[in-house]
């Protein structure tokens, strides 16, 4: 082949790798399967790791940015934008406020979902972590949404605060106080997630009372979780499968067990992912910040691709100096340099 022609191939295979990736899109991620939101268009409104909380749990790594500020992180017409041009490839069956921090930190919250609302009638759900609904603001943006998915991980001060680590101006009682308000003027639909943590929360005691507080809260379902990908701390441990069951007959309302089925879902979406994460990691250990960066991919389909690798026992994961690193099994580096010597 000549020189010439070569080089228009590899020219070729990178435009083709830079169109057919995220990478034009800053704002709206996926659809990314969901067990609960069938096939879930994302819309990330902060930058990484922007959150009130820095939860001990979270799949993201340690929060860089704690804060209650609430700003325009992102301009609101280029989401709008992003997202029309967006829903002219795909019909998802949820667009979904979620991503790599937390959404109600975004100020014109209201007005990004009024602009959605005009643009299409697909179901519009929050991911929240809760923490802001005491902000009337924050409230009247989030009454028109058609499913709010608020968390509660604990019954008090003490573990709220070991468990959420939250801003210094977000107290339990408050926090508490906001979800119920909410709930008093909020008739859309409402499942309240519960993160459980092994010898932590993970104990019956601490369930039955967090289904105190859920019974004030009147949710139309609760949802339990557990660790299933790396958590920002090593000390995050989940709680045991059987349990997680168990655990669901102690909560007065209608309630299941979710993170036994992540993975499960959609494995077509994701394993196009993983094939370019191996290659990667082939190369170096990376943290879930430099695949999702270094494949233009959203950090939450990242985390995806990665989880179901480290199920497969494809790659493996190892901490230091507080990050989690992925790399490839030793075993099968040695199967590929076998098989490149020969
Ligand atoms: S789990 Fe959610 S609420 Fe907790 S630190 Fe991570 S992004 Fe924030």
């Amino acid at each position: 082949m000549s020189g010439m022609r070569k080089n228009f191939q590899v020219w070729f295979t990178e435009l083709r790798k830079v169109m057919t990736t995220n990478s034009d899109f800053k704002y709206v991620f996926g659809p990314v399967p969901s067990r609960r939101l069938g096939r879930s268009l994302g819309v990330d409104l902060v930058p990484f790791k922007t959150c009130t909380y820095d939860c001990i749990y979270c799949q993201l790594g340690r929060t860089t940015k704690k804060t209650i500020q609430r700003q325009e992180y992102v301009p609101l017409d280029k989401v709008l934008r992003e997202l029309r041009r967006k829903l002219t490839t795909c019909k998802p069956d949820y667009i979904t406020l979620s991503g790599s921090g937390e959404p109600t930190l975004y100020s014109p919250l209201k007005a990004l979902i009024r602009g959605i609302k005009k643009e299409t009638a697909i179901p519009l759900a929050v991911l929240t972590n809760g923490s802001l609904l005491w902000n009337r603001n924050v409230q009247d943006a989030l009454l028109l949404a058609d499913l709010v998915i608020p968390s509660l991980d604990a019954a008090d001060e003490s573990m709220f605060q070991y468990v959420n680590r939250p801003h210094a101006s977000i107290s339990f009682d408050r926090m508490v106080k906001g979800l119920i308000d909410f709930r008093s003027r909020y008739s859309g639909t409402l499942w309240l997630e519960v993160f459980l943590l092994g010898g932590v929360t993970g104990v019956a005691a601490e369930v039955s009372r967090i289904n105190k507080i859920a019974k004030r809260l009147k949710p139309d379902r609760i949802q339990l979780n557990t660790v299933t990908r790396p958590p920002a701390e090593e000390f995050a441990f989940p709680t045991p499968e059987e349990q997680m069951k168990r655990f669901c007959r102690l909560f007065s309302m209608k309630t299941e067990f979710i993170a036994a089925y992540h993975g499960a879902v959609g494995k077509a979406d994701i394993q196009s992912n993983t094939g370019d994460i191996l290659n990667l990691l082939r190369r170096r250990p990376c943290t879930l910040k430099d695949v999702a960066s270094g494949l233009s991919l959203h950090p939450t389909q990242a985390a995806k691709a990665l989880e179901t690798l480290l199920c497969n026992k494809q790659i493996s994961e190892q901490r230091t100096n507080g990050c989690v690193y992925f790399s490839i099994q030793q075993k099968k580096k040695n199967i590929i340099k076998k098989r490149r010597a020969k």
